[in-house]
């Protein structure tokens, strides 16, 4: 027998990191919702994760940007990608990526606002999912079950029944919800249930990665490092004697892998002792995206939507499904927007996941191409050449400026206000209007929203250099930090704007 039903504005199945992050997005909105989470704890051995700074942005608006980065690879350490022949040999090409200070001094020095204002973060994602795990237990709004499992779903006109199994107690409970998100990763329950199919991209690239202890690999290089060889990618240095190991295999040796701690040697060469296996996990590499991330009220994120093939940055496309659904989902609860914003999610999010799997598939051709180089017998010189031409379109840290312009749909440039803030920490947590009307112009159109309950914090800004690329004396700006609306003046019909910018008029957003 079901225990009797809990309620909550919004369900959430799964606590990784798209689950976790529109958690903390729906409460720092003032939405209230439930986590239900299989595990009982966060993972104890995950890959490091690299999280873009244009991410960090949108973190920072949560305080969680302050707060991870203690847990980060020391912000002075560049980042070294060797490309070796073999995992013993001396690499062909060293490609170093900028510290996060260096990065910062640089960001700092550029004036035309397209520097994102935090640097990127190189995090165990371990560690991540502690921190995460934290920051949902110590908010009032958030309820976290752990050990509960989400078996089904039922959705009617009103709302969504999801089952869900409380492994301590032994006991099938019912939630009844208005939204239903799906994140709970790459075998997801949720879109079976919805019925919400996946359509593959590409062929499966099968490997195994394993995670060990070795103390002599893991200081073998100065800097955190990732070692991209053609039998193993082997990460090291962000986080103590921690490696991990990506071993791309093929079907036949996957169905094989017996040892891991042998094809670990096997492939990296190493002398000794077996070193210490901590985790180990095969995959398919099978690059898909669901033809649709939602079906009703209920809604896919992270990699419940979307998987690559390889080991590559995924998480920045994670954390932006979460805050892109979070914010949406909050406005609908608030019923202050509706149908055709949460409309807009699917459109804008499934468009990021194909462009962010096209950047996926052309690091993975270099892969190849350099594969290809040194069956071929190429020397180091040869391959030296041919990787360093296509080092600057392969940037695992989006350390470049992230898609800044004045247009709808992107973000804005940032500046300094006249106090020395930045502008990103005093955009409100739903839209705002930047006035640079001296306050005179701005009111129609918060008049307008106001008697709409749309929520608008007015921001007059006075007494700073504006940007070269800022948008216009009116800029609305979304709650993900994207340009909404812009102008020089009141607009002739501020409803239109309004509903333009609550997703009415979806061709606004069609570019981001
Ligand atoms: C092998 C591998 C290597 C990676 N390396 C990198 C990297 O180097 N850099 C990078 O940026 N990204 C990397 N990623 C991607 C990164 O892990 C993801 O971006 C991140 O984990 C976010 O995923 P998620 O929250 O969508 O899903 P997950 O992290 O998979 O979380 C899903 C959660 O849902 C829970 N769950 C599942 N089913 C249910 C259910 N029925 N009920 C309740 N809970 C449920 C699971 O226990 C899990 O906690 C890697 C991924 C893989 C698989």
């Amino acid at each position: 027998m079901p225990t009797p039903a809990l309620r909550t504005p919004v369900l959430l199945a799964g606590a990784g990191v798209a689950g976790s992050l529109t958690a903390l997005e729906l409460a720092h909105h003032g939405v209230a919702s439930i986590v239900v989470e299989r595990a009982s704890g966060p993972p104890r051995a995950a890959d490091p994760v690299l999280i873009s700074g244009r991410s960090m942005e949108l973190l920072r608006r949560l305080g969680l940007a302050r707060e991870l980065r203690p847990d980060g690879v020391d912000p002075s350490c560049p980042i070294d990608i060797l490309w070796s022949r073999a995992a013993g040999r001396a690499p062909a090409l060293t490609w170093r990526l900028p510290s996060a200070e260096e990065l910062r001094r640089t960001y700092a020095a550029t004036a035309d606002g397209t520097a994102p204002i935090e640097p990127y973060l190189l995090i165990s994602g371990a560690d991540l999912a502690v921190r995460l795990r934290r920051a949902l237990r110590r908010h009032p709004l958030i309820d976290l079950r752990t050990r509960w499992t989400l078996t089904d779903v039922r959705e009617d006109r009103d709302g969504v029944a999801a089952t869900v199994i409380d492994a301590e107690a032994g006991t099938r409970v019912v939630i009844e919800t208005a939204y239903l998100a799906g994140c709970d990763g790459a075998d997801s329950t949720v879109r079976r249930c919805a019925g919400l199919s996946l359509e593959e991209l590409g062929p499966p690239a099968p490997y195994v990665t394993v995670h060990f202890r070795s103390a002599a690999l893991a200081g073998r290089w100065p800097n955190p490092a990732a070692l991209i060889a053609t039998e193993v990618t082997l990460v090291t240095g962000h986080s103590g004697d921690l490696c991990v190991a990506h071993l791309p295999v093929t079907a036949d040796e996957q169905a094989g892998v017996g040892d891991p701690a042998e094809l670990l040697r096997d492939r990296l060469g190493l002398p000794g002792d077996p070193p210490e296996i901590v985790a180990v996990a095969q995959r398919t590499g099978v690059p898909s995206i669901a033809r649709a991330y939602r079906r009703g009220r209920v809604f896919l994120a992270g990699q419940a939507a979307h998987q690559l093939e390889a080991p590559v940055d995924e998480v920045d496309t994670c954390i932006g499904d979460a805050v892109g659904l979070g914010w949406r989902l909050a406005a609908a609860v608030h019923a202050w927007a509706g149908e055709p914003l949460l409309a807009g999610y699917q459109g804008e999010r499934r468009q990021q996941a194909l462009l962010d799997r096209e950047l996926a598939r052309r690091a993975l051709q270099t892969r190849r191409r350099f594969q290809r180089l040194v069956e071929s017998g190429a020397n180091e010189q040869v391959m030296a050449e041919a990787l360093g031409q296509e080092a600057p379109q392969l940037d695992p840290a989006r350390t470049g400026a992230p898609r800044t312009a004045g247009r709808p749909g992107f973000r804005p440039p940032a500046f300094r206000l006249a106090g020395g803030d930045h502008l990103f920490d005093r955009l409100g947590p739903q839209f705002t209007l930047v006035d640079l009307t001296a306050g005179q112009h701005g009111w129609p159109l918060l008049s307008a929203a106001r008697a709409r309950g749309i929520p608008v914090r007015h921001l007059p800004v006075t007494g700073v250099p504006m940007p070269a690329a800022w948008p216009g004396r009116l800029v609305l700006i979304r709650p993900d930090q994207q340009v909404a609306w812009c102008a020089n003046d009141v607009p002739a019909d501020c409803g239109a704007v309004l509903d333009q910018v609550t997703g009415t008029r979806q061709a606004l957003y069609e570019n981001t």
